[in-house]
């Protein structure tokens, strides 16, 4: 089995590092066709996301269900815009993000907290690890994976061999450990997460961003190098997140001015609890640094007083 030979009734739709990949299950008959989609990428585009949702199942189809792996911005991005289109739609969160958004709280759910944009969505349903869900014909059950954010959740299939990761593992690492930025455990939570992964028979992950792939040692041989690597000094990891989050920040607005950055910056949460943590790093200005890195690394360019994505 690879990409192309998915079974029908399952479509993995891969999007971006802005938008999330999506995964589209098909169940029931063809009359009564019931529709999945796990994770709805990014805002910005929530209307390619809706786009691909017709596509894949059809101009007239309903969707009847979505299930976000967690609740970051590039996950459930689009969660309000398939509410409105598909108004009879389940919504199904991990359980422990259930009183975040009741509320919307926009820090806990780390939207304020970075500076990213998320729409207000409400859930109808809440899952644990453990939870069972037949999807594309086949049974699932939920796995908690600690680490990149501790209410995250993986889908697994022992039949079909396929784990969804969702930012647990990638191809080339896994996503930032924000527990770490909020001064909570997360290193050793995303290791057990790792150890978890190793214990399971998989033939093919699909990752929540990149493509899917199927040489899981080799990915966690990667992951486990890059925690050892992040582990050992935790002002690289804290340095390597503001990098990242700076990044999703010229992702999602494409050009930014530096007083505009400083100020989005002055105002999230994480942003400033990164800033504090390497204070007294080096003596040349964090941001400047951090800025001449993605110039470096080509992931931006600097014209005048503007910062462009790249
Ligand atoms: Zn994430």
């Amino acid at each position: 089995m690879n990409q192309a030979n998915l079974p029908p009734s399952i479509k993995f739709i891969e999007r971006d590092w802005l938008s999330a990949n999506h995964i589209i299950f098909f169940d029931g008959s063809i009359n009564q066709q019931q529709t999945t989609i796990v994770d709805t990428g990014y805002k910005k585009h929530a209307d390619l996301t809706l786009a691909l949702v017709r596509q894949t199942c059809g101009q007239n189809a309903k969707l009847d269900r979505i299930i976000n792996t967690h609740l970051h911005s590039d996950h459930c991005g689009g969660n309000a815009t398939l509410q409105r289109e598909y108004p009879r739609v389940q919504t199904w969160i991990p359980a422990e993000c259930a009183a975040a958004v009741a509320k919307w709280d926009s820090d806990w759910l780390t939207y304020a907290a970075t500076g990213q944009q998320c729409d207000r969505f409400a859930f109808t349903h809440t899952y644990a690890g453990g939870a069972g869900f037949v999807l594309g014909g086949y049974d699932w059950q939920t796995i908690a994976a600690p680490g990149h954010d501790h209410t995250m959740q993986l889908l697994y299939c022992s039949q079909l061999r396929v784990l969804i990761s969702a930012d647990a593992l990638w191809e080339n690492g896994f996503g930032i450990t924000f527990p770490e930025l909020n001064n909570q455990s997360g290193f050793a939570e995303q290791a057990q997460t790792l150890d978890m992964i190793d214990q399971l028979d998989i033939e093919w992950v699909i990752p929540g961003h990149g493509p899917m792939f199927s040489d899981v040692k080799a990915a966690l041989l990667r992951a486990r190098s890059k925690l050892d690597y992040l582990r050992q000094d935790p002002a690289r990891h804290h340095y390597l997140a503001l990098k990242v989050l700076i990044k999703f920040l010229l992702l999602d607005q494409e050009q930014i001015t530096f007083a505009n950055l400083k100020e989005q910056i002055s105002r999230a949460k994480l942003f400033n609890q990164g800033f504090a943590a390497l204070s007294n790093a080096s003596s040349v200005p964090l941001l400047d640094q951090i800025v001449a890195d993605l110039v470096r690394s080509k992931a931006a360019t600097v014209s005048g007083n503007v910062l462009f994505n790249a």
